[in-house]
C-alpha cells in the first residue's frame, strides 16, 4: 500500500518523539517547527508584537504559540489548545556519582508517576539543559549511557510470584561505568554532559538533567497498526496541535498553542498550567490587538479550549478496569474524557465542540469515563478552565501502558487528533 498522509503524521510523530527527549527539547523542537513555517519569536522582556502573523515564546519547558489573524481585535476570541511536554522519568540529582561495589552509578530522583518497572533493562540517556556561570542556557542530550538493570530471577527466586518491588531509593540507581584496574573513580557525569554541551565543565552550575529510553518508535503488528514509543504521553498531543497551528490560516479567531511542562507533577510552576504563563500571554495579546480592560474579558467568553492529552484504551486483559459500556479501543478515534467530578474539564457544550470539530475533520471520536471503582487522572483541562474561564473539552488518542518507558498507540490516532485539532482552532 503506498504510504497515506496518516503514515507521514505518524513519521513525523515519530522525529519529533526522538527529537524532544526532555521538555526542554520538545519546546525547542516546537519553536524550530514554528520557526521554518514563519512564526517568529516573542521575547517575553519586549512589548507584544500586534501585527498580524505566528508568534512563539518558548519559558523553561514550555512553549506558548499564535497567530494574530488580520484584523483581530477587542471583538476577537480565542482558541486555544492546551498540551504538556513533560513525561514521568527520573531526574538528575545534586552531587549525582555514586559508587558501590566497583559500579559507577548516578543518583536520580522519581519525576511524576512512572511505571517504575517498564524503565528496567533499557538503554537510557540523559536529557535536559545545563546553565553556565554566565547565565546561559545549554541543551544537553547523551547517547545511550547507562542502564537500571533488574535482579537475575536466580536471585530473586520469588520475582513471578510477588511482583517487581522497586524500591524507588535503592533500586532505581542507573550504572553508567565501572571503575577503572587502578580503582580510580571513572565517572564524572556533569563533565560528561559539559563536554556535549561543549562548555567547560567548572562553568555548570546548575542542571535539569532527566533519563530518557534511547530506543527509536516504531510500528508494528501483523497489519502494522499498532506504534510504540517513549513519551506519547503527551508529544503525541504537542505534536497535534503544531500541526493545526502550523496548518492554520490567517483568519479570525485568534490560536494559541500552549504546551506547558510539569503536568506530571501538579503544574505548579511558573512554566506549568497552574501557573500564570498562559493568562499573562492572552492578556498580553489582548492589549496588543487593543482590547480594553472590559474587552478582554468578552474575548475570553468568545474562547474555547481543547486540552489534549493521552488516556486509556480499554485493556483486553483488564477489561474490569474500565467502564463496561465505554470501551475505546486504538485506532478507533481519538477519546472525549468525560468525569463528572471535573477531573476532565468536558461538558455538554464543551462536547458538543469537539464532536463539531471530528465531524468537520471527518475522523471518529470515542468516549472516555473510568470505572467508578477507579480514580480518574486528571489534566491541564480543569485548570486553565479554572483559571481562565474558558469553556474547555478534554480529549486525546487513546493508549495501553501509559507511563511505561514505552507506551503504544494506533497508528491512526494521532492524524486524526491533529485533523480535528485543525477543525477547532476554526470553529
Ligand atoms: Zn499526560
Amino acid at each position: 500500500m503506498p504510504p497515506t498522509e496518516s503514515d507521514a503524521h505518524l513519521a513525523d510523530l515519530a522525529n519529533f518523539v526522538r527529537a524532544s527527549p526532555s521538555s526542554f527539547h520538545a519546546a525547542a523542537e516546537g519553536a524550530r517547527r514554528l520557526t521554518a513555517a514563519g512564526f517568529v519569536e516573542q521575547a517575553e522582556t519586549e512589548d507584544f508584537a500586534a501585527e498580524p502573523g505566528g508568534y512563539w515564546m518558548v519559558r523553561d519547558g514550555a512553549l506558548v504559540a499564535w497567530r494574530i489573524p488580520t484584523g483581530a481585535s477587542g471583538r476577537s476570541g480565542f482558541r486555544i489548545i492546551g498540551s504538556h511536554t513533560d513525561s514521568p522519568s527520573f531526574k538528575l540529582k545534586p552531587r549525582p556519582d555514586l559508587t558501590s561495589a566497583g559500579w559507577q552509578q548516578l543518583g536520580v530522583e522519581v519525576y511524576g508517576g512512572p511505571l517504575l518497572n517498564s524503565w528496567l533493562d533499557r538503554e537510557l540517556g540523559l536529557a535536559g539543559r545545563i546553565v553556565t556561570t554566565d547565565g546561559a542556557q545549554h541543551l544537553v542530550r547523551t547517547g545511550p549511557i547507562m542502564r537500571i538493570p533488574q535482579l537475575a530471577i536466580h536471585l530473586d527466586r520469588q520475582v513471578n510470584e510477588v511482583g517487581v518491588k522497586l524500591d524507588k531509593q535503592l533500586h532505581t540507581a542507573p550504572v553508567w561505568s565501572v571503575q577503572g584496574p587502578e580503582g580510580t573513580a571513572s565517572g564524572d557525569i556533569l563533565r560528561h554532559l559539559a563536554e556535549i554541551a561543549g562548555v567547560d565543565a567548572a562553568d555548570v552550575l546548575g542542571h535539569d538533567v532527566l533519563a530518557f529510553d534511547t530506543a527509536a518508535p516504531a510500528r508494528f503488528g501483523a497489519n502494522e497498526e499498532f506504534f510504540a514509543s517513549a513519551r506519547l504521553d503527551n508529544l503525541s498531543s504537542v505534536h497535534a496541535s503544531l500541526q493545526a497551528m502550523i496548518n492554520n490560516t490567517d483568519a479570525e479567531p485568534i490560536t494559541v498553542l500552549a504546551a506547558f511542562d510539569h503536568e506530571e507533577i501538579g503544574s505548579g510552576s511558573r512554566s506549568g498550567a497552574n501557573g500564570p504563563i498562559l493568562s499573562d500571554v492572552l492578556g498580553r495579546i489582548a492589549l496588543a490587538v487593543g482590547a480594553t480592560g472590559d474587552q478582554q474579558h468578552q474575548m475570553y467568553a468568545r474562547s474555547y479550549c481543547l486540552s489534549a492529552d493521552a488516556g486509556h484504551a480499554v485493556h483486553p486483559n483488564y477489561v474490569g478496569h474500565h467502564d463496561p459500556a465505554n470501551r475505546p479501543l486504538l485506532n478507533g478515534g481519538p477519546l472525549l474524557k468525560i468525569n463528572a467530578n471535573q477531573r476532565y474539564a468536558t461538558d455538554a457544550v464543551g462536547s458538543a465542540l469537539w464532536r463539531r470539530a471530528c465531524a468537520a475533520a471527518g475522523v471518529p471520536t470515542q468516549e472516555f469515563v473510568s470505572n467508578n471503582q477507579l480514580p480518574c487522572g486528571s489534566t491541564i483541562g480543569p485548570l486553565t478552565a479554572t483559571r481562565l474561564g474558558i469553556t474547555t473539552v478534554d480529549v486525546g488518542i487513546p493508549l495501553l501502558s501509559m507511563h511505561s518507558a514505552r507506551e503504544m498507540a494506533g497508528v491512526a490516532d494521532p492524524y486524526s487528533l491533529a485533523r480535528a485539532a485543525e477543525a477547532f482552532l476554526n470553529l
